[in-house]
């Protein structure tokens, strides 16, 4: 009987030092996303970190570093870091044109800012997009506001592409929360089980990290998944559609009547 207490006793001890380290005993697999690049300084940091590490990350890109497309010489290496992200495996999202908070806007706006880019980067992007900021993606109660985010969302969808938001998100442009990234990260891993984690590769400070970031994620006994992983969507080719190639956008303009009489007492920017 002592022998059983003495070794119930040291597994306890054991316990905290166990590869699992959710609460429920449990791994999850992850994908890491980066916003808001590309950046000379920075982004190619960000790969190299992932190529030594092997992991698989997608790259949710703005549109308005390739205005013009490659006829632009000023576009030249952000269209570098691009070929090199297809290169080295990783999967590229629109973040739209200009990083505006889209519900805030016009439909036609809106519908200018998710198609503009795509003639420009239509070798590279996956059906995939992430609004910034999500806007547009959330649920409100208020009818006049959820009309507009429904605006919004249904563009990115006669556009071709899957919305992806996040499940966990790291806050990493918060400069008060760094000092807390990491265990509030491994945390949310467990809490949500996995999934599509938020970072931006515009952020010297997640340059800087990234690595350690990742070898604590990896040492929790996490692993590193493709996107697909969790949008099978994005394994599939970038439609007609998302170039204005294909006649489905013209229900947009339809759509921004009705939105315009849901919402004519709202202030609408421009
Ligand atoms: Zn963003």
């Amino acid at each position: 009987m002592k022998k059983f207490i003495l070794l119930s006793t040291l597994s306890v001890l054991f316990i905290p030092f166990s590869e699992a380290a959710c609460p429920d005993g449990k791994t999850y697999k992850v994908h890491f996303t980066f916003d808001d690049g590309p950046k000379s300084a920075l982004t190619p940091r960000v790969l190299d970190v992932l190529k030594e590490e092997k992991v698989p990350a997608t790259f949710f890109v703005l549109g308005e570093y390739f205005e013009g497309g490659k006829k632009n010489p000023a576009t030249k290496s952000a269209y570098a870091i691009l070929d090199r992200m297809k290169r080295e495996g990783h999967r590229i999202g629109s973040h739209t044109y200009n990083h505006i908070d889209h519900p805030l806007y016009s439909a036609a706006r809106v519908k200018e800012n998710i198609m503009k880019p795509n003639p420009w980067l239509k070798d590279y992007l996956s059906p995939v997009l992430r609004l910034p900021y999500g806007g547009g993606s959330f649920r409100s109660k208020n009818p006049a506001t959820q009309a507009k985010n429904d605006m919004v969302m249904n563009t990115v969808k006669k556009a071709g592409f899957k919305h992806v938001g996040w499940d966990i998100d790291t806050n990493d442009w918060d400069a008060k929360k760094r000092p807390t990234l990491l265990p509030t990260m491994l945390r949310d891993i467990c809490r949500e089980k996995g999934g599509v984690v938020l970072f931006h590769d515009v952020q010297k400070n997640t340059v800087e990290h990234l690595r350690e970031w990742i070898k604590a994620v990896k040492k929790e006994g996490h692993t590193f998944g493709p996107l697909e992983d969790f949008v099978p969507e994005a394994k599939k080719p970038l439609p007609p559609e998302a170039c204005g190639e294909d006649s489905t956008l013209k229900g947009v303009k339809d759509l921004e009547g009705d939105v315009g009489k849901v919402l004519e007492k709202i202030k609408v920017k421009e």
